[in-house]
């Protein structure tokens, strides 16, 4: 049994995702408004009622926009450190003490059969976290709204099966575009947000032979294109022969405005001369 996942929504207007493992059914960020999730979770066929808990990343509103008025109708459990628990107070509104889960940043804990790491990025919120969901024999990593890719995150993220990554803007379309200069320097700071440059830099240290795709995510609207997007990670890729004819690394949309199809992340059989070979080693001991 592998992890399914889908991104219901990705960009500065609204972040969630889907997780799900066996009958864990997991929401990272809840970022749109309450109707909007309900319509997303639909166009999964995903009930809103058999969601397990949420998981926060961080207290901006593209992240928890729709999260008190879920979490209250649905009764969901919402996992968030403490510090992120501290800065969401205002806008998440009431919510009873058991709903209220806390957890660690670095300390992973499990959700049914599903192991969730919560590491730390670099971005200008209390407490900012990435988050890995593993299993056995699978690692999906979901990483978004990161300034720089420190070694931490570098580390946490290498050899997924599935990685979910920002590549937020073009530079150049960001320098000449229409945003105040404190806000261009701040998108483009150590705290704000990854550069499709900087995470096609950062895919040719990331990607293993495990890594079978890569979601390009959170896209700035203004800033951004998706084919811009994956030509510019693609040609990082390809120049430094991480993506190969024989071994292209695809690279996967994602939107704004609708969700990606369930995805699968398994473990991959391995390849047929392999087994092959450790038959004969088999019968050689
Ligand atoms: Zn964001
Ligand atoms: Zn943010």
């Amino acid at each position: 049994m592998g992890i399914r996942f889908t991104v219901l929504s990705s960009g500065s207007t609204g972040n969630a995702t889907l997780v799900e493992y066996g009958d864990c059914c997991v929401l990272l960020d809840a970022g749109l408004s309450m109707k909007r999730l309900e319509q997303l979770f639909a166009e999964r066929k995903v009930a809103a009622s058999d969601i397990s808990c949420v998981l926060v990343t961080h207290e901006h509103s593209d992240h928890v926009k729709g999260l008190g008025a879920l979490a209250r109708k649905y009764k969901l459990p919402v996992y968030a450190n403490m510090k992120t628990w501290n800065a969401l107070d205002a806008s998440v509104g009431e919510l009873p003490n058991e709903q209220r889960k806390s957890f660690k940043t670095g300390e992973a804990f499990c959700l049914g059969g599903l192991t969730v790491e919560p590491f730390p990025i670099s971005h200008d919120a209390a407490e900012p976290v990435a988050y890995n969901f593993m299993t056995k024999s699978v690692k999906l990593s979901i990483a978004t709204d990161i300034g720089y890719m420190s070694p931490i995150v570098k580390e946490k993220v290498r050899d997924a099966d599935v990685l979910v990554l920002e590549s937020n803007h073009d530079v150049d379309m960001l320098r000449i575009g229409k945003y105040p200069w404190n806000v261009k320097r701040r998108i483009l700071s150590d705290v704000g947000h990854l550069s499709n440059d900087a995470a096609g830099e950062a895919l040719c240290e990331l990607i293993s032979r495990r890594t079978k795709r890569v979601y390009l995510a959170h896209l700035s609207r203004d800033h951004n294109q998706m084919d811009l997007a994956k030509l510019t990670v693609n040609t990082i890729l390809k120049e430094s022969g991480v993506s190969t004819e024989e071994r292209p690394i695809p690279l996967m949309d994602t939107f704004y405005d609708r969700s990606t199809e369930w995805d699968w992340v398994e473990r991959e059989e391995l390849p047929r001369y392999q087994t092959d070979i450790n038959a004969v080693g088999d019968r050689a001991q």
